[in-house]
């Protein structure tokens, strides 16, 4: 812990970009660093809604860090470290299917996992900087998302007025490309959803520290195989990202006021059975 650090605590974590707290006053850099390496960026601490809350901009600050290459690990480690113990995970996706045009919001209730090459676990078998080495773990993940989360998330958006589509399947790719029409075609057969880079392993780590995960899908374009077009485009996606930021940090605002002071999930359950762990998890 670095001197910085020291009384730097959170409850609620997001991850997203940094559109999210450049509003709030009084918002903290803090420094973090873990035994698997720096996260993407400063942790920014600001108070919303009386809750102490941790903002991780996934990408880095100047969003120079591409999906495949964020150390996952370290910041899920390191917002744990500073006493989060719920997280909100926004990220721009595709729409699978037509209705699922831009500007939709969908909280996802699965997900499913088509990376290639990302470290997605706390229990490889190596051992800590402190010298201890966590036992195997198979973490629960029938459920991915917490169920508070997912309420609180979707209570805020209709509060908004901004109809979000409750369920559906999160497709996470390896990137940084795009899909092929191919692909993208496989993805809407199958049933699925949404397609982004950046959920998984988010929900897993979170879920091996006994965190609570929340998934905000915001769909930035229709994906290659559901329209005759060009397919996506990266100016697409940060065009109607922008558009949406304010009203994404409206939702996610209420959404922080509303998450249970104490947690009543199975997540925090979700290691019981398994040990040892790592050290500090689950926590309180
Ligand atoms: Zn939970």
């Amino acid at each position: 812990m670095t001197e910085d650090r020291a009384g730097a605590r959170a409850e609620i974590g997001v991850i997203g970009g940094s559109g999210l707290y450049a509003l709030l006053d009084d918002v903290v850099e803090v420094p973090v660093d873990t035994p698997y390496g720096a996260p993407s960026d400063s942790v920014f601490l600001g108070e919303v809604a009386g809750r102490r809350v941790a903002f991780l901009p996934r990408h880095g600050r100047a969003h120079a860090i591409p999906p495949h290459r964020i150390n996952y690990r370290a910041n899920l480690w390191a917002l744990h470290a500073l006493g989060v113990r719920q997280v909100l995970g926004p990220c721009a996706v595709g729409g699978l299917r037509p209705e699922y045009g831009p500007g939709t919001l969908l909280v996802p209730d699965q997900f499913v996992d088509r990376t290639a090459a990302r470290a997605q676990t706390f229990y490889d078998g190596e051992p800590l900087p402190d010298g201890s080495v966590p036992g195997v773990v198979h973490a629960p993940m029938a459920d991915p998302y917490c169920p508070a989360g997912r309420a609180a998330v979707l209570g805020a958006a209709r509060g908004a007025g901004w109809e979000p589509v409750d369920g559906g399947t999160l497709v996470v790719i390896e990137g940084p490309r795009f899909s092929t029409r191919a692909e993208s075609r496989w993805f809407t057969a199958n049933g699925w959803s949404t397609v982004g880079m950046t959920g998984h392993p988010e929900a897993v780590l979170a879920r091996e520290l006994a965190l609570c995960y929340t998934s905000l899908n915001l769909v930035t374009d229709l994906d290659a195989g559901v329209e005759s077009g060009a397919g996506v485009t990266h100016a697409e996606v940060l065009e109607v990202f922008g558009r949406n930021v304010d009203r994404l940090r409206t939702v996610l605002f209420e959404a922080l006021a509303a998450l249970p002071t104490v947690r009543a999930c199975p997540c925090r359950q979700a290691l019981d059975g398994f040990a040892p762990g790592l050290p500090g998890v689950p926590g309180e």
